[in-house]
């Protein structure tokens, strides 16, 4: 469905290079939700925008490549690699990004919102016909068809993303890639937009890629989910492996840090913070914070240990 081999991708600044992505491999499979986890600035916002073939200066991809597996009209089989893969955006592959106020158009009414962004990628072309196709739509998703007619602001921030979530599943894409959808809601309002998305992925049997540094929203919905550090993805797993049985040292702190209901004893943080993407230290770039930290460590990066088909984490413990 949706591939990464190896993808390396950098910010090209006038210092250098910041490596925000870093040989990460790994794939997103038919009818799944697939959770992107990692402390905040650890490269999960920019590997989305290389899912999604967002590439645009100063980034670039220096290592891998994406490919997008999916089908024409008459079924036959499509392979998209990354630099085409924006030919098939809103119908394949489709992406709301963070931040529901900011990338939304202030001043224009919810309406020309869906107007503006689908027209291009859609095959209808009587206005009419396309607005109740919309109207259709967002009963479907249980929103009022009055939202149409209001300008952003005119709505509670959790609107506003139902709102992104309805423009970007509108054509029914396979891969829906979300970034950090529910930060900045308040919990009531977060369970509603997870509620949403779990219900279109099971009515579209589609893929979602939900980037969150919240483990609880990776533990309410996904199905298998990545850890990432500092640029890498440390540990693959299905998402109940990596609740009940993390083996990176990382993975295991992010599920201490968690508060649990009825545990009143202080959460350990993770005490210092990641390595600079500039200047990544050699060997594993978790060393300078990890409590089991070898000599090793600090010379030879940790290749991927597989403890199943399903299940890696590179750490040199694991060997
Ligand atoms: Fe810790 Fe070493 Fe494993 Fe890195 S490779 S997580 S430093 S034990
Ligand atoms: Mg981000």
């Amino acid at each position: 469905m949706l591939k990464l081999n190896d993808v390396s991708a950098q910010y090209n600044i006038l210092t250098g290079y910041v490596k925000a992505v870093d040989k990460v491999d790994f794939e997103v499979k038919k009818n799944e939700i697939f959770g992107i986890a990692g402390e905040s600035g650890c490269g999960k916002s920019t590997l989305l925008k290389v899912m999604y073939d967002l590439i645009q200066y100063p980034l670039e991809i220096s290592n891998g490549n994406v490919e997008i597996h999916s089908s024409d009209k008459s079924g036959t089989p499509v392979i998209y690699n990354n630099g085409e893969i924006h030919k098939s955006w809103w119908k394949v592959i489709s992406y709301v990004p963070q931040g529901a106020m900011h990338v939304m158009n202030p001043v224009a009414r919810i309406k020309n919102q869906f107007f503006d962004a689908i027209s291009k990628y859609h095959d209808i072309t009587d206005k009419k016909v396309l607005q109740q196709e919309i109207l259709n739509y967002l009963k479907e998703l249980e929103l009022p068809p009055e939202v149409l007619k209001a300008f952003p602001h005119q709505l509670s921030g959790g609107m506003r993303q139902r709102i992104l979530i309805a423009l970007a599943t509108f054509l029914k894409p396979d891969i829906v890639l979300a970034d950090e959808p529910t930060t900045a809601l308040d919990v009531v309002v977060q369970r509603g937009i997870l509620t949403m998305l779990m219900q279109v992925q099971k009515k579209m049997k589609n893929s979602i890629v939900i980037v969150s540094h919240d483990m609880g929203v990776h533990y309410q919905i996904t199905n298998r989910m990545g850890i990432m550090y500092a640029g890498q993805m440390i540990e693959v797993a299905p998402t109940e492996e990596i609740f009940n049985n993390p083996r990176h040292p990382y993975t295991k702190m992010l599920i201490n840090a968690i508060p649990k209901i009825g545990d009143n004893s202080s959460r350990e943080g993770i005490p210092g913070t990641p390595p600079s993407l500039k200047n990544p230290p050699v060997g594993c770039r978790f060393a300078a914070r990890c409590p089991h930290a070898m000599d090793i460590c600090r010379t030879v990066e940790p290749e991927r240990v597989y403890m199943s088909e399903e299940h890696y984490a590179s750490c040199h413990l694991l060997n």
